[in-house]
């Protein structure tokens, strides 16, 4: 130990020694990092680091050896052989690489050990090589002993090195490994040269080419100058070249990087999301894979489409950046696939267009493609076929086996008209249980009426209503165009109004419209439309028309007949609406509305008159009408005995042992029972009997012909005297003239209606009647007479 210190101290130019020092830890801190990058990578890229990193420790070593050679100071002048110098670099380069190799690679827990043999054997056979080297003029005597502690001190010190490469970690691992390697190449060269003896031999001939010393140093400070920057540049483009790919290839975004127009780089994503290589894409323009519209500023986004190798188009959003890139200005195209944004939109697109339940196209964009349609027939003059369509009993069915079942039958449906409907057609849900279809570019009528007998057969053929209680019919409603309207709104309307005409000609059905006979189908619809909102509108009122007692003229009662103000049409006549709120279901808050009326005038008349009042056979089909009935008598004050119920036979006709029962109810109250319109029904003698009529109405078309008409007459006295014998009233409505009246007295009917007597009027006389009597009793302007003249005001 000692006389290695002494040899540095007093043989060495203590200068130089400090720059072989600091060549070494350069080179061998470049060979660390190299071997940490190593680690770092991939197994394919993982030889080549470890060579770059041999090279570095193999140069270091190299250097390390001749520069500390010139520090030392033997005596004399020393010439080196340019063939060993040579042999000796390349001894070290591959000694490294060997030690490297066995150290990282070897899978033993030794292979640190391994290495540092490998390495010290290595930094040996360099350092003898390169003393050889020196011109052999003269003699180098080694001492074997310090030799072999030379190699076993740096065996040891190459293997610490190795082992702190393995165990440490981040930066320490790189220091600590680097200045133990330093250590271990200083050992073995200053242990060796320690007791090393040149022995000069002036009489041998120089034969090798020679390099001065001056030369060497030379040579050798640039070799390990340029060779250790280089590795260490290598670390840092390396590392920051993959960082900087591997960044390009995490992003989530294609990226395209353009010089001078033409694909110079592409990264994995979009690669993979356009399936061309990059040796494919390079060199290429962007525009043969890029539907790209002009380029604008530097960040503006631009939607293109991408041609893929698969040929399928993809949709992206295109943005455009400059940069420099490998040291160069480029242009870079970040291309974002837009597939999933577009199949998001699409979703939400056909969930604004479609139903949700059976996909059918909805109400608006049925809309939207009606009026696309018009317009393509208005161009191209062609026919358009409209279908509304209704399913038969589908409420039924909804209500009795719940709107599980219920979905399942549209859904049904819905494919049923979807398979019979041609490519070119729509079909559409409007809601509900209400369907619709266009049918272009085909000769009508004759294509609609193939696909509506296609659609009723499909209909059928699934759903057989005799067996399956689910089943459904449906009614088909036809309009076309141009003859049937030209406009949206005109076809879907009169289609609809076909899609009625079915449903009442008998279900199961389809119409087409036709203008004559939808007209009056029109006009029903309409008043069923306006009559819903008669009564909240105000539009409706009740006229009253006096009942005589035949004997003294009296006044006996009224009988409340419903009048409607309708806006446009004046004031129409029961005759017209009657038998529409009938269908549609009015009636029954219709009637009510009466009832409630005239129950609350009768009960302001100062005499106990008697109030008729007519109620449908619709209203009979409420289970609680009696007890309606009974709420407004309540509710009005109306002692039950001055009510009179004017009922028909046809309230008979559906249920009627339920009719009777509520009537024998109504009965027991004290309400009066009147059998109206007497003589036209069918059953009247066995409804007379069994039902609790308190009255009976002779029908107005027996009056009207009384005067000509001998049956008539036998028949009016017939139903007097039948009436007599059961200990019921009669009375006859519609007497209009003198000998009508004339002939009812002597029929001996009891009562009479009609206009002779009295029309039906909006303010019944016994209330003017009070009136009048009221002003000549407190000396009113005018006379009792003129009041009872005066025209009742319009409400
Ligand atoms: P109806 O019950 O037989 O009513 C008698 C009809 O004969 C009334 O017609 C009345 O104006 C008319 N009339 C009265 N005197 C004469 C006459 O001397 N000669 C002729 N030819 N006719 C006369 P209106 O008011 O047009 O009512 C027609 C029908 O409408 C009624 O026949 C009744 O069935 C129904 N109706 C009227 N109001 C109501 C109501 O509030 N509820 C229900 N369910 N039906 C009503
Ligand atoms: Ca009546
Ligand atoms: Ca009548």
């Amino acid at each position: 130990m000692f006389s290695v210190l002494a040899c540095i101290r007093d043989n060495h130019d203590w200068r130089l020694i400090v720059a072989a020092v600091i060549v070494c830890l350069i080179g061998n801190l470049a060979a660390m990092l190299l071997l940490f990058r190593a680690g770092e990578c991939d197994p394919g890229q993982q030889r080549s680091w470890m060579a770059a990193s041999a090279l570095a420790c193999g140069v270091g070593i190299w250097a390390t050896h001749f520069i500390a050679m010139l520090a030392y100071d033997g005596a004399f002048p020393i010439s080196y052989g340019v063939g060993m110098t040579a042999l000796s670099v390349v001894l070290s380069i591959g000694a490294s690489w060997l030690a490297i190799l066995v150290a990282t690679e070897w899978e033993s827990p030794y292979a640190f050990a391994g290495g540092g043999l490998i390495m010290a054997i290595g930094i040996c056979s360099m350092h003898m090589t390169g003393m050889q080297a020196i011109e052999e003029t003269v003699d180098i005597v080694y001492n074997p002993t310090s030799t072999m502690i030379a190699l076993l001190i740096g065996m040891a010190l190459a293997s610490a090195a190795f082992f702190a490469f393995r165990e440490l970690k981040g930066t320490r691992r790189v220091l600590v490994a680097a200045v133990i390697m330093v250590l271990a190449i200083a050992a073995i060269h200053f242990t060796s040269m320690s007791t090393i003896m040149l022995v000069p031999q002036p009489g041998r001939l120089v034969t090798a080419t020679l390099l001065e010393t001056k030369t060497l140093a030379g040579i050798v400070m640039a070799v390990s100058t340029a060779l250790i920057l280089a590795a260490l540049s290598a670390v840092f483009l390396a590392s920051h070249l993959t960082d900087l790919r591997g960044l390009a290839n995490a992003s989530m975004e294609g990226l395209l990087v353009l010089h001078e127009g033409r694909i110079m780089d592409a990264n994995e994503r979009f690669q993979e999301m356009s399936g061309w290589s990059l040796a494919e894409l390079r060199g290429n323009l962007p525009s043969s894979v890029l539907a790209l519209a002009e380029s604008g500023g530097e960040t503006r986004h631009q939607e293109a489409s991408l041609t893929a190798r698969d040929e399928t188009e993809i949709p992206v959003d295109i943005m455009t950046r400059r940069m420099i890139y490998r040291g160069r200005n480029c242009q870079v195209l970040v291309v974002r696939d837009l597939t999933e944004r577009k199949r998001a939109e699409e979703m939400i697109e056909h969930l604004a267009h479609h139903d949700v339940l059976t996909g059918l196209t909805n109400r608006s964009l049925y809309d939207t493609r009606l009026r696309h349609a018009l317009q393509m027939a208005e161009r191209k003059r062609s026919q358009i076929a409209i279908f509304c369509l209704d399913l038969d009993r589908f409420k039924a069915v909804n209500d009795i086996f719940g709107h599980a079942e219920g979905d399942r039958i549209l859904c049904r449906v819905a494919a049923i008209l979807k398979r019979v409907a041609g490519d070119g057609d729509t079909v559409a849900r409007l809601g509900g249980d209400e369907f619709a279809i266009i049918q272009t570019g085909k000769p009508q009528p004759e294509a609609a009426q193939k696909l509506a007998g296609q659609i009723l057969d499909g209909l059928a053929a699934e759903m057989d209503v005799a067996r399956d209680p689910t089943a459904v019919g449906a009614s088909l409603g036809i309009a076309v165009y141009p003859i049937d309207g030209r406009t949206a709104e005109e076809l879907c309307d009169n289609a609809d109004t076909a899609l009625y005409r079915a449903k009442h000609a008998g279900r199961g059905k389809a119409c087409f419209f036709d203008a004559e006979m939808d007209e009056a189908v029109r006009a029903r619809r309409q008043i069923e439309a306006e009559l819903r909102h008669a009564i909240t509108r105000n539009q409706l009122y009740v006229n009253y028309q006096p009942i005589l007692d035949s004997g003294s003229g009296a006044i006996t009662g009224y009988e409340a007949l419903i009048r409607w103000n309708r806006p446009g049409h004046g004031i129409s006549e029961p005759e017209v609406f009657i038998a529409i709120a009938e269908e549609s279901g009015a009636i029954v808050q219709l009637g009510e509305w009466v009832l409630r009326q005239a129950c609350a005038e009768a009960a302001l008349w100062p005499k106990p008159l008697t109030i008729a009042v007519n109620v449908s056979p619709v209203q009979f089909m409420l289970p609680n009408l009696c007890e309606r009935i009974t709420a407004i008598l309540d509710e009005t004050g109306l002692p039950p005995q001055r009510l009179e119920l004017e009922v028909t036979e046809a309230a008979f006709m559906r249920d009627r042992n339920g009719v009777i029962a509520t009537l024998m109810r109504l009965h027991k109250l004290g309400v009066r029972i009147v059998m109206d319109d007497f003589g036209t029904g069918f059953c009247s003698l066995s409804n007379l009997r069994a039902l609790p009529f308190d009255k009976i109405k002779v029908d107005r078309s027996f009056t009207g012909v009384l005067e000509h008409d001998a049956a008539a007459r036998s028949i009016v006295r017939a139903i007097i005297g039948l009436g007599h014998s059961l200990g019921i009233q009669v009375v006859t409505e519609g007497v209009e003239t003198e000998l009508q009246r004339q002939i009812v007295v002597e029929e001996g009917c009891g009562q009479m209606q009609g206009l002779l007597f009295g029309k039906p009027d909006i303010e019944p006389s016994v209330k003017l009647a009070a009136r009048a009597n009221f002003l000549s009793v407190h000396g009113g302007e005018r006379g009792a007479a003129q009041v009872l003249a005066m025209k009742a005001p319009a409400k």
